[in-house]
């Protein structure tokens, strides 16, 4: 055979070569007889099928070289493609060597004219091919698979074309199959994002991005996108997991919510406030301008809780929240309103900007009128009030912290001076602080050297003849400010729970007198001491008290203990417990100050007191002042009808003794009479008046 050369001066290619060439080109290639069945040329990888040479396998049958099985298959493709007359293929599984699944694709080409005599056999080895096929097809039904399983939503497009979504995606979205299939990605995206879509998509980059998604109904949803490249059916896809975050973005968002607001009453916190100062201060330093810190503190929080329970003062705290926040919303000034926080327990905070000093007092006098209104916690009227300290920027502070501070005692000083009222902060209530503070650190030096000492009231009948009682008043003997009166250090003490030792001290020491007292003649001697609630409430108080009795010899009538009304209206049953102790070891019980507290009549009827002491404020204004007389007139009627004593404290003139005793009270105590007096001072006044009755009953 010779093949036409390709110029007429290339040398001719000849037969052997394209049996070489046909040998090592990677296709088995043979031809048969269509006549005999026999092998009439085959290339060497062809031959091999058989384990022959080239040589070897002309004139064999297709039984001879592939195996009977084998050919059994092959030969209805071969008289098919002969009846034809026309080329077929077909592939199929074969076992070319190895133990790894092969395939072949076989091509049977009809040769000769009119009727084709020889079949023309090209195997080709197809196995890489088909393996890749297989791998994407297992690839993609996995991912079916895994579409249809996950709860994200995930889709595929082509170059922006949606080609597959799974049901979840179509849930968050609400769009059918159809609505989502064929269209444009974008068409899901809200305008305003389509930039940062066209981008991560032109970037062809592998990418996770926060954005939106629009819903059906129009509603925009949080949401995350993640693109990734896959292959599938020869085409690039991309791959876009979407994540719904809109309950991550309400985690976040309540996160946000609770770290700067307050749970209870839904208000801006501590931290909120802070920051909110931090910017107050920067506008008005900046347009030189004043701003004012108005601190709040309620009342009567404690004895809401105290007796109605927490979650009563919880309803009272959200009332008082919502009252306030009302407020502040009718009373801006210039388009700015108040800005309300709640610092913790019974505090708040309303920050009013652009303020005069005129404005700011008529602003307190508002805010203390709105929280005057009765407010109804499951179903009783309670009436609070509130006690508010002001410090203004620039001139109380130029910092957060100092305004906040120096409100928060201005507000102290309001509570100091009464309750129910708003103090605006000034220098000498921070020199108050100051002394406070070095009056804490030499409190318990003073316990240790014994400084203090007691002086000692009278309490006398009203022709001031007869001594019924002598009422201890602790002083301070201070070794650079001289003699302090109990206001100035007891508070303190209080706060600092040093009253239990100091308040033991008073007693031992105001007992120990009983028995001089006794030596001058009077034979009923009684020591009135003033107690602190700490001190009433600290374990073992009843037995203290009677372990001091014991040890000089005394009996409880001895001694009477002055408590405030404050101190008794709480429903604790081991203070009530520690009462009837003492009150059946003989000692008696007062109440100091009476008419100033909070008093409930019924409550009064079950305590085991003896006497009520009328405070000297109602005293001060008789007899002149007509609500004084009022009131003293129904505290003595009130002692007659729960037979109780009542005695009234500070008379200091005639007329108010007069005044007295006309309204039928027959016990006093007061300047009137004597002052306190240093014991020595007062075993003095007491031997005076025995000399003095003596002297007149012997005349
Ligand atoms: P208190 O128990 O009501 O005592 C009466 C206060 O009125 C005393 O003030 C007394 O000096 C004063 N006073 C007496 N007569 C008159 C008068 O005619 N006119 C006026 N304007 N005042 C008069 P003091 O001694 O400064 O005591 C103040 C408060 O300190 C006492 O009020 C009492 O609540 C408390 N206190 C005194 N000693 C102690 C104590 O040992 N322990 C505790 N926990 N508190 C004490
Ligand atoms: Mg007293
Ligand atoms: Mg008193």
């Amino acid at each position: 055979m010779i093949v036409k050369p390709v110029s007429a001066d290339s040398p001719h290619i000849t037969f052997p070569d394209l049996q070489a060439l046909t040998n090592i080109v990677p296709v088995m290639l043979a031809c048969y007889d269509v006549a005999t069945g026999r092998c009439i040329y085959a290339n060497a990888p062809y031959a091999a099928l058989g384990g022959m040479t080239c040589v070897e396998v002309l004139g064999k049958t297709i039984e001879h070289i592939i195996g009977t099985d084998a050919a059994e298959r092959v030969k209805p493709h071969f008289e098919r493609s002969i009846a034809l007359q026309a080329p077929i293929s077909y592939t199929r599984p074969t076992n070319l060597p190895g133990d790894d699944p092969n395939w072949i694709e076989v091509q049977l080409v009809p040769c000769g004219k009119p009727i084709a005599d020889r079949v023309l056999v090209m195997v080709f080895d197809i196995t890489p091919h088909r393996l890749a096929e297989l791998k994407s097809l297992e690839v993609a039904t996995r991912l079916g698979k895994f579409m249809q399983a996950s709860t994200e939503g995930m889709a595929f497009h082509v170059k922006g074309t949606i080609t597959d979504v799974n049901p979840p995606l179509l849930n968050m979205l609400g769009y059918t199959m159809d609505e989502m299939v064929g269209h444009q990605t974008l068409e899901f995206v809200p305008e305003s994002r389509h930039s940062q879509a066209k981008q991560a998509m032109a970037s062809g980059a592998e990418t996770t991005y926060e954005s939106f998604a629009v819903h059906k109904s129009g509603r925009l949803l949080p949401v995350e996108y993640s693109v990734r490249d896959f292959q599938s059916d020869d085409r690039p896809q991309r791959l876009i997991i979407v994540r719904d975050l809109t309950e991550r973005r309400a985690a976040e968002e309540r996160i946000r919510f609770l770290a700067l607001h307050d749970v209870l009453t839904g208000l801006p916190n501590r931290v909120q406030l802070d920051d909110h100062l931090n910017e107050l201060v920067a506008e008005a330093h900046w347009r030189r301008d004043q701003f004012s810190v108005f601190f709040i503190d309620l009342d009567q929080l404690k004895r809401v809780n105290d007796s109605l329970g927490h979650s009563s003062g919880d309803v009272l705290l959200a009332s008082v929240a919502e009252r306030l926040l009302d407020f502040c919303e009718k009373n801006s000034l210039d388009g700015h309103a108040p800005w309300l926080a709640r610092l913790g327990g019974d505090e708040f905070v309303v920050t009013l900007p652009h303020t005069s000093a005129a404005r700011c007092y008529q602003f307190s006098l508002q805010l203390q009128a709105t929280l005057q209104r009765p407010i109804d916690v499951h179903g009783r009227n309670i009436l609070i009030t509130a006690s508010v300290g002001v410090a203004s920027y620039p001139d109380d502070g130029d910092t957060p912290s100092q305004l906040l501070k120096n409100a928060d005692m201005a507000m102290y000083a309001a509570k100091g001076s009464g309750r129910d009222t708003t103090r605006f902060f000034d220098q000498s209530l921070a020199r108050a602080a100051d002394y406070a503070l070095v009056i804490e650190e030499e409190l318990g030096q003073a316990l240790r050297s014994t400084a203090f000492v007691l002086h000692y009231q009278p309490e006398v009948s009203a022709d001031g003849k007869r001594v019924l009682s002598a009422e201890a008043l602790i002083r301070w003997q201070h070794p650079t400010r001289g003699l302090l009166s109990p206001d100035e250090f007891i508070p303190v003490a209080e706060g600092l729970h040093l009253i239990v030792p100091i308040g033991q001290w008073v007693i031992d020491e105001a007992l120990a007198q009983i028995p001089r007292w006794r030596q001058l003649g009077w034979h009923q001697a009684k020591v009135a001491v003033n107690l602190s609630s700490n001190q009433l409430r600290a374990p073992g108080f009843a037995d203290t008290v009677l372990k001091s009795l014991q040890r000089l010899d005394l009996n409880g009538e001895c001694l009477e203990l002055e408590l405030t009304e404050r101190m008794l209206m709480s429903d604790d049953a081991s203070v009530m417990a520690t009462l009837m102790r003492l009150k059946q070891a003989g000692v008696s019980l007062a109440i100091d100050d009476f008419g100033t507290g909070l008093s409930s009549l019924s409550r009064l009827r079950n305590l085991p007191i003896e006497k009520l002491k009328i405070d000297k404020s109602f005293v001060l204004e008789l007899p002149d002042s007509a609500s004084s007389v009022a009131i003293v007139n129904s505290i003595l009627e009130l002692a007659r009808g729960l037979s109780l004593a009542a005695i009234a404290e500070g008379v200091e003139s005639k007329e108010q003794r007069q005044c007295l005793v006309s309204l039928g009270c027959q016990a006093m105590q007061g300047f009137l009479f004597t002052e306190p007096l240093a014991a020595n001072e007062f075993e003095t006044w007491l031997t005076a008046l025995f000399v003095h009755n003596a002297a007149t009953t012997r005349a």
